[in-house]
């Protein structure tokens, strides 16, 4: 059982990663993305997830700064952008995410989704700056199987983490049994579905049952799963809500209940259709 905030789960090349993070997807760059990554560092959230995409990773940098944490304990994420998908393009969007960030080195980055005929490009991309000590570990980002098949067969590095949208309407149970089976540690995006699931009445009759909200259910299933999972807030009592996940389990009965409100409903596009 996954019983605080500081616990982590060992990636397939031996770096230590927070199994409960922070997401900043749209946050505002400035105030808004300061404010509550900093909230989020002092509650002890020490994962963050960014992009380049988000454009926010400046405000990121300026929160980590300001927190005055060693930069040993925290463990930030990145991600390089669909139109950055190229050899030498992705080692400068690298780089340029490195300066916003203001850090030496990024724990994580991510191929934020599969461009098709560029993602084995930018996996070589992503091992250069890997052997170079850039990047502490490689992963992926909305891959089906089929996508980490290729990455397999043409390289002999295997990305540590694929983070993909997940909760209980969008189960993924085949692909999370191949991540298990591959060593890919599976993380969960949207774990919230963004709030759309809450009233959910399954949801709510359990969350009343457990005395916790539907959100850190929802974590907390998350967490029973082996997921990790980075609930995004922008919203300073949220953000402490969503770390009080640890003096709760859930029965194996009812992560069967929830397991089973699957419908393989998206929030987000289909990483084999998307137009971006
Ligand atoms: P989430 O599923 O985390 O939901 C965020 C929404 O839920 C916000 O509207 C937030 O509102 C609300 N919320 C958060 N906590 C609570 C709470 N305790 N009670 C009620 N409402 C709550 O959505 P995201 O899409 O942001 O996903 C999380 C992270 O995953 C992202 O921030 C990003 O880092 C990553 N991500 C990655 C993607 C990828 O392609 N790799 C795609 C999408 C997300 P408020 O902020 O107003 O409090």
């Amino acid at each position: 059982m996954i019983s605080s905030m500081s616990e982590t789960v060992i990636l397939n090349n031996g770096v230590e990663m927070p199994w409960l993070g922070f997401g900043v997807f749209q946050m505002e760059e400035g105030a808004e993305t300061e404010q509550s990554v900093l909230k989020a560092l002092e509650v002890g959230y020490r994962s963050i997830d960014t992009a380049a995409a988000y454009g926010n990773e400046r405000s990121v940098g300026q929160a980590i700064k300001a927190s005055g944490l060693p930069r040993e304990e925290l463990f930030i994420t990145t991600k390089v952008w669909n139109s950055d998908q190229r050899q030498g393009a992705t080692l400068d969007a690298f780089e340029a995410s490195r300066n916003r960030l203001g850090l030496d080195y990024i724990d994580l980055y991510l191929i934020h989704w599969p461009v098709a005929g560029h993602y084995q490009e930018t996996w070589q991309a992503l091992e250069e700056l890997y052997n170079e000590g850039l990047i502490r570990a490689i992963g992926v980002s909305n891959f089906h199987i089929h996508h980490l098949e290729d990455i397999f067969a043409s390289s002999d590095v295997r990305p540590t983490v694929n983070q993909v949208e997940f909760h209980p309407y969008l189960l993924h149970q085949e692909l999370r049994q191949f991540c298990a089976e591959h060593q890919v540690q599976f993380e969960a995006w949207s774990p919230l579905a963004q709030g759309k699931i809450f009233d959910n009445p399954t949801i709510v009759e359990m969350s009343r049952k457990y005395g916790k909200s539907p959100a850190q259910l929802l974590i907390r299933w998350d967490l029973q799963h082996q997921v990790v999972t980075i609930p995004k807030s922008s919203t300073p009592h949220r953000i402490v809500e969503n770390a009080e996940v640890f003096d709760f389990e859930i029965s194996v009965d009812d992560m069967a209940r929830l397991d089973s409100l699957n419908r393989n409903e998206r929030t987000g596009p289909d990483p084999d259709n998307f137009s971006f």
